[in-house]
């Protein structure tokens, strides 16, 4: 196949698309990508595809959408018909919520997921259909992707031939304001930093951040002893116009964060796991993949059980290379791991679901509202992952008295086989249990279940407990729940009174069992005053301060759907926030987790 993406259109939110497939005569299905790798959930936006004609010699022919799968097209191609053409035009008119189908594109840039703007034959599998891409771009844009460019005519850039399914793990990210970086140049294959934005001075990384990126390249060799690409791209899309998530590619991935990140201390420390995680996914998730999501095509539903593996792993790890790569200090990923522990110790909603079912029904709950998130429980297995992995490299430790560790975990299983080009490796449960064994023999399966099949109502802490440390709470914020009061003006009163608010008094949710749930506030609800005054966080958290010590209650005017109400809050145990205190006399795992396997390379 040959496909044609005329972006210049972008800012105006329409991309178009011409297609030609080479077709036998007779009746043919097309079909649009529905199970998007990476998004684990049917998220291909079809409601956005518009304008489709397809022709042949020259005469047009008439389409029919399947009754049942909406992602399917049914045309018959006339005799002596050998190329079909199919035009098509991709809306990009979504809200900036959600992955990859979100909101994509603004006046000075925009990414491109191929997945979008293509239909392909059904009855062949996705790796065996070759299609030559090429892209025209808004004049004066560059690009970033991990095609390869043949070349460029009539403002058309070229790709070589690659199958559809390594054509849709290879997004383009394209922008007025653009810059490309190669990372750690010592290193084989080739890294870049690939960053739009839509500023030019948001491109201004400081040197020492950029050291930092190159030096997770190196952590990340050391780490999983291989890689199983041919060049590795990370499409850096920095913009408060679009998306913020992260998508991960075998040769790149796609990282989309606010517009000032790398300008930005609150906001690069906020996101500092985001590139590791990414970049982490190449070898866990596309490489080693769960059986149930290597479906290798785009229809069939995808198994989502043991994504807290996938997604679960790769957080803990995500976190762990941040601060070994120095893109985040020890001190911050302790901070972040307080937090990170604290809410999921504060989540009730795991008394009625386990873990394991929060990765069963992941395509159901990534669009959810933040609104009970913490009865719902969403994706619990990112960052309950971060717990149940510690508490698995420190038990090993503990176990073999520091002389192994995950490291050996991920060195055999991520790099299986050595160096690769990209390809996938599925595996199970039992592998992963055995893979452990290797390490050191455990009833890993008896722990592993244990931490899935909870329905305790406090999180596991094993990992911090073994790795010498506690969580308490003080009444002044950690640097991390000070970064995103400093970022976002928001008021974390979770963990004591129990609820989430905004800068403009809105609360986002609300912990169910908290004083706050006993006096009925409830997510979506305003707080107007605090003790008699316009509401700012700074009141409300004076507030809580100053009720300690005190019988009387905090008053608070609360605005619900047109309704006021005024409420009494009798909480007098003061601010509290989490920290990790060290316990002395205990061996300090964390110190040797968050430790750099490598030094800089000799005159950088
Ligand atoms: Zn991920």
């Amino acid at each position: 196949m040959h496909l044609t993406v005329d972006v210049t259109d972008a800012p105006r939110k329409i991309i178009h698309a011409q297609l030609t497939i080479p077709v036998n005569p007779g009746p043919l299905t097309l079909l649009y990508p529905k199970w998007i790798p990476g998004e684990h959930g049917p998220t291909g936006p079809i409601d956005n595809l518009a304008g489709i004609v397809m022709t042949a010699n020259g005469q047009q022919l008439s389409w029919m959408r399947d009754d049942i799968n909406m992602f399917a097209f049914h045309v018959t191609v006339p005799q002596g018909v050998s190329t079909l053409n199919v035009k098509l035009d991709f809306l990009a008119t979504a809200p900036a919520t959600g992955f990859s189908a979100g909101a994509s594109t603004s006046a000075n840039l925009a990414v491109l997921s191929w997945n979008e703007v293509v239909l392909y034959p059904a009855g062949i599998s996705p790796s065996e259909i070759e299609v030559q891409p090429a892209v025209k771009l808004p004049a004066g844009w560059q690009y970033g992707t991990a095609l390869t460019k043949t070349g460029e005519e009539n403002g058309e850039i070229e790709f070589a031939p690659v199958s559809l399914n390594m054509l849709i793990d290879s997004p383009l990210l394209t922008g007025r304001y653009f810059k490309e970086i190669p990372l750690a140049p010592d290193v084989t294959p080739k890294h870049y930093l690939d960053m739009a934005a839509d500023g030019p001075e948001d491109l201004l990384l400081s040197p020492a951040n950029l050291a930092a990126f190159s030096k997770l390249v190196r952590e990340t060799g050391a780490l999983y002893k291989s890689r199983h690409y041919e060049s590795y791209h990370f499409l850096v899309t920095l913009s408060d116009q679009v998306s913020h998530f992260g998508l991960e590619h075998h040769q790149s991935s796609d990282d989309r964060v606010d517009e000032k990140t790398f300008v930005d201390d609150n906001l690069f420390y906020l996101s500092a796991d985001l590139l590791p995680h990414e970049f982490t996914h190449s070898w866990n998730g596309k490489y080693r993949r769960p059986a149930g999501l290597a479906t290798g095509n785009y229809e069939d539903p995808m198994i989502g059980n043991l994504l807290w593996v996938y997604e679960g792993l790769t957080d803990y790890l995500g976190n762990v290379l941040a601060a070994r790569s120095k893109i985040e200090t020890a001190a911050q990923y302790r901070d972040y791991l307080a937090s990170d522990a604290a809410t999921m110790d504060y989540r009730p909603g795991r008394t009625w679901r386990d873990l394991q079912d929060t990765a069963t029904a992941a395509q159901t709950l990534y669009e959810t509202p933040d609104a009970w998130d913490n009865w719902r429980r969403s994706v619990d297995y990112y960052p309950e992952g971060d717990l149940v992995w510690l508490d698995v490299d420190t038990t090993i430790r503990k176990l073999t008295h520091d002389k192994k560790s995950l490291n050996d975990f991920l060195a055999r299983f991520e790099g299986l086989g050595g160096n690769t080009p990209p390809k996938v490796v599925p595996y199970h449960f039992d592998d992963v249990v055995d893979g452990l064994n290797d390490v050191v023999p455990y009833d890993w399966a008896s722990f592993l279940k244990e931490r899935l099949t909870s329905k305790a109502p406090h999180a596991p802490l094993g990992g911090t407990e073994n790795s010498g440390y506690r969580l308490v709470y003080t009444d002044q914020p950690n640097d991390y729940t000070q970064a995103r009061i400093n970022a976002y003006g928001t008021m974390p009163a979770w963990w004591s009174i129990g609820i989430n608010v905004g800068s403009d008094g809105r609360i986002s949710d609300v912990l169910v069992g908290s004083p706050a749930d006993k006096v009925k506030l409830g997510p979506g609800m305003q707080i107007i005053a605090v003790n008699g005054r316009q509401y700012t966080g700074q009141l409300l958290s004076d507030a809580i301060r100053d009720a300690k010590g005190n019988s009387a209650p905090i008053q608070l005017i609360v605005a619900n759907t047109g309704t006021f109400r005024v409420i009494g809050l009798d909480y007098h145990d003061g601010l509290r926030y989490p920290h990790l205190e060290r316990v002395d006399g205990t061996p300090d795992y964390l110190d040797e987790i968050l430790k750099p396997m490598t030094e800089a390379p000799k005159g950088s």
